[in-house]
């Protein structure tokens, strides 16, 4: 990868799943720096990845090449407009809130701005992320790769054309682990409803559910369909339950429940 110098705003739990997937990857950790208000998270960070770190979001972001900002929604405006009298021409921004679009961060610095918007996902801590990147057409290709080459360390990614198809990402992958953590509960729950004992009703429904993403990942050539047709045949015990399923219209609920989603996140712009 590259050797820029790069300044995470915000050493929150997403900047420590990236960081975490950096310095894992070999990025080296004396060109990461991350600066929050209060120290503990910035010593752990320092403890556990050996990274520099700093409460001086402006120092820090001008010591950088590439700024991701990974502040809460709510606080970006009064952080960007701190390092709005940085020259911030040379530099690549990142940011990774949700919500907020494009063209509002070049009215919070106040002057042009090379920026791309990430929409990662918590699983990103185990390097088992999914993220969605948009970048404005000001962007070159070898300013896409780099960030897309920070989110990879992290997990997978895929570029949205047009900024509304951040929103679908949000729907599809950054909220979705609690959908999929929400299914296993309930499989869980009525498992030991039903009398397995909790340990091994969890241990059942997660490695299920981890071999079924296996199986989706591993065998690209076939749909989701097509892998649970394989699995289901008519009269059987599976057959019986994917008819239970379908006859409370999960794939009706579950287009409603994203469609929530996305319009949270276009109320929350
Ligand atoms: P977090 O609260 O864990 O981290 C934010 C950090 O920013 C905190 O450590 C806080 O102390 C620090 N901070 C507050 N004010 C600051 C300032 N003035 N200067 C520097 N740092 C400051 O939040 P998070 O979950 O890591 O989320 C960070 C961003 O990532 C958010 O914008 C969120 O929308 C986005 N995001 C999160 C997720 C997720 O699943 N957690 C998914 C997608 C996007």
């Amino acid at each position: 990868m590259t050797s820029n110098k790069i300044c995470f705003i915000g050493a929150g739990n997403m900047s420590r799943s990236i960081i975490s997937g950096l310095v894992n990857s070999g990025y080296q950790p004396e060109l990461i720096e991350a600066t929050n208000p209060s120290t503990p998270k910035l010593d752990a960070l320092k403890a556990d990845f050996a990274i520099n770190t700093s409460s001086d979001n402006a120092a820090a972001a001008q010591r950088a090449d590439v700024i991701i900002l990974s502040v809460k929604p709510q606080l970006m405006q009064q952080v960007c407009e701190a390092l709005a009298t940085l020259d911030l021409s040379n530099k690549l921004i990142i940011t990774i809130a949700a919500g907020i679009p494009a063209t509002r961060y070049q009215d919070y610095f106040g002057q042009p701005i090379k920026l791309i918007r990430v929409m990662p996902n918590t699983p990103m801590q185990l390097g088992a992320g999914m993220s969605g990147l948009y970048a404005p057409d000001n962007i070159s290709a070898e300013q896409k790769a780099i960030a897309e080459a920070i989110i990879k360390t992290g997990g997978d990614t895929v570029w949205v054309d047009d900024e509304d198809g951040l929103n679908l990402v949000i729907a599809l992958a950054g909220s979705s682990p609690a959908y999929f953590f929400l299914f296993v509960e309930g499989m869980i729950e009525a498992g030991i409803s039903m009398g397995m004992e909790r340990d091994k009703a969890r241990k059942l429904a997660q490695q299920a559910a981890f071999g079924a993403a296996r199986m989706l990942i591993e065998n690209p050539q076939l749909t989701a369909a097509q892998l649970r047709q394989n699995v289901t045949s008519k009269g059987g015990t599976t057959h019986e339950a994917v008819e239970t399923f379908k006859q409370g219209d999960l794939h009706g609920l579950t287009a409603k429940a994203m469609a929530n989603c996305i319009a949270r996140a276009e109320e929350m712009a």
